[in-house]
């Protein structure tokens, strides 16, 4: 049979996910009454870009611990560099984290909401002698910072009196300086193994406006001197965060205990990687500024904006975040689970519907000319409740070029010369002849039809192999088809050549676009609303499609890859 269905959803395991290492550290923490039966999470992103599916795992991870212990998650810009931030990134992460699922009711919090008291815990380690205003260049600062298997040496300034310090940091503060003249650093041990430990930049002097606090500071806190403090003013129970923070948790617990303040427990775990995909933040702005994309929310980035507009659902999304688990250890992730998460959802929930990419006219000479009728159409097969709707059929049809071959090969059981298929919901037809162009090219083809078969059954009992789709000529509804396909054609695109960019991994091929004919009952889909063509795809309907301009994105095809290699590896265990 062609007739391909999406995998089903009954083997779907209907169990919770696996534990992970994180969950079983709450576990721990609760019952032995630390935090006194707390759970706080937060999530954390800095607004210099937009969201994208690894960040969906850390939300995920952190509303969905919080929720699962009846605990909270707040959401807290790490609002620290004004140079690289931009209100346009906070809104759109606050409208990802909401179409994701999750809210942090009245729990948003900025970094820059806590520059006065982070000002105030500054004063304080330099009067403990715990911190210094330096002098060095930032050129000098890395100089005598040392290397991993050297240690750094004391910058001339670090001895400097409190009181000098307490009057240097005050007037950097007042803007007495030009940017980069002198930082504030914390006073720990220039020989430390771990280099993050050897006095590290703590304020910067940087007179430019901060899209919150305006021309309020001219000093701003370094991310690893506001994170860690932000966590505790919020009073993080579990700071949840990913691997390259490993080694500035030692930094993290300096700090707390120097402060004498309320310690979180941080822990980290692997970043999400996927293939055919990169997730790096100024790699995804250069496509965008340079142009290889249509913007943030191009439907191949994979930006949860982009995945929203290519069609994704929130469930498939959250779906694949508990699939993948949590580890200790970096790996990637086959992008065919996301989509297979993806198909298992939609076959559950989207419309089906008929629709043809790359039409071939049909004329069925035994049917009577102005004729039409309805045929009627399940919605979804997986679904009862979603109930029939009914399609046009005349004289006139469209079916996919693909489903007619003049010279069948073997195991070809669709319409060809003297052979008969079903119409799904139709009749069967048999195509009687075939009319081509000066060039070859066959442009219709003469059916007949038997009139016994509509809804597709012969009375008679006869068989046919195949059932193709079509559309009727005269009813069908234009839209632009987008056809996108993987962004990058290299699994890792970051492997390259010396010399090479990124940039040349680009498909060259990830966007086809094309004119379809549909049923006519897709014209008052409303943007955002998803169906399949069957034997197709599901697709969306673009946010710019329009009654008189439909655009449908494809968001991924039927094939199940990951279905089938789930199913090779059962045969072979
Ligand atoms: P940057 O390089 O700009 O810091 P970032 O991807 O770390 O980029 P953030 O805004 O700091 O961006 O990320 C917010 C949170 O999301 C952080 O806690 C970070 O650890 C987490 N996160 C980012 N990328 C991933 C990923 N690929 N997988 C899991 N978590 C991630
Ligand atoms: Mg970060």
């Amino acid at each position: 049979m062609v007739f391909v269905m999406a995998i089903s959803e009954n083997n779907k395991s209907q169990t919770a996910p696996p534990s992970h290492f994180i969950r079983n550290i709450i576990i721990e923490d609760l019952e032995s009454g630390k935090y006194d039966g707390r759970v706080q999470t937060r999530f954390p992103p800095e607004p210099n870009g937009y969201l994208h599916i690894g960040h969906a795992k850390a939300i995920c991870l952190n509303f969905g611990l919080a929720e699962e212990f009846d605990g909270l998650c707040n959401l807290r810009f790490d609002d620290t560099n004004p140079l690289k931030e931009e209100q346009e990134y906070i809104d759109s992460i606050i409208e990802d984290i909401h179409w994701l699922g999750f809210d942090w009711k009245d729990r948003l919090y900025f970094a820059s909401d806590y520059f006065d008291q982070l000002y105030e815990y500054a004063v304080k380690l330099i009067k403990k002698g715990e911190a210094y205003v330096d002098d060095l260049t930032s050129d000098q600062i890395r100089e005598y910072r040392g290397t991993l298997t050297k240690p750094g040496k004391n910058s001339p300034y670090r001895d400097r009196p409190v009181q000098e310090n307490l009057d240097l940091f005050e007037r950097m503060r007042k803007g007495e300086f030009p940017d980069g003249l002198k930082v504030l650093r914390a006073k720990i041990d220039m020989a430390a193994s771990n280099i993050n430990m050897r006095d590290p930049v703590m304020y910067r002097i940087l007179h430019a406006a901060h899209h919150r606090t305006g021309d309020k500071w001219c000093i701003y806190p370094m991310y690893d001197w506001a994170h860690g403090q932000s966590d505790s003013i919020e009073r993080i129970t579990h700071s949840l965060c990913t691997l390259e923070f490993e080694d500035h948790r030692p930094l993290y617990d300096w700090f707390v205990e120097q402060l004498e303040i309320y310690a979180p427990r941080q822990i980290e775990f692997a970043r999400l990687n996927l293939n055919y995909t990169i997730m790096s933040k100024r790699k995804l702005l250069r496509l965008v500024k340079e142009g290889y994309v249509s913007g943030w929310d191009d439907p191949r980035m994979p930006t949860l904006s982009g995945m929203r507009r290519r069609g994704y659902t929130p469930e498939s999304i959250r779906d694949f975040s508990d699939r993948i688990g949590v580890a200790k250890a970096n790996s990637t992730v086959d992008i065919a689970l996301l989509e297979h998460c993806l198909r298992e959802d939609l076959n559950r929930r989207a419309p089906r519907a008929m629709g043809v990419m790359n039409p071939l006219k049909v004329i069925i000479d035994n049917y009577p000319d102005g004729k039409s009728e309805e045929m009627e159409a399940v919605n979804n097969p997986e679904d009862p409740s979603m109930g029939t709707r009914t399609i046009p059929f005349s004289k006139v049809l469209y079916i996919e070029k693909d489903d007619f071959r003049e010279d069948p090969p073997r195991k070809y059981f669709r319409l060809a010369p003297g052979r008969e298929v079903r119409l799904r919901y139709g009749y069967f037809i048999t195509c009687v002849d075939v009319v081509k162009d000066e060039s070859g090219e066959i442009i219709k083809l003469h059916c007949t039809y038997d009139p016994e078969t509509k809804g597709g059954n012969a009375p008679d009992g006869r068989k046919v192999k195949a059932t193709i789709h079509w559309v009727s000529a005269e009813h069908a509804i234009k839209a632009e088809a987008r056809l996108y396909d993987r962004l990058f054609t290299k699994e890792n695109p970051e492997d390259l050549e010396e010399g090479e960019d990124f940039t040349i991994n680009l498909n060259p091929n990830s966007l086809e676009m094309l004119t379809c004919y549909a049923e006519p009952s897709l014209r008052d889909m409303s943007p955002g609303s998803r169906f399949q063509f069957e034997r197709i795809g599901y697709f969306c309907v673009d946010k710019d499609s329009s009654k008189d301009n439909l655009i449908f994105n494809r968001i991924v095809t039927l094939r199940d890859t990951w279905a089938r290699m789930e199913k090779a590896q059962q045969k072979t265990n």
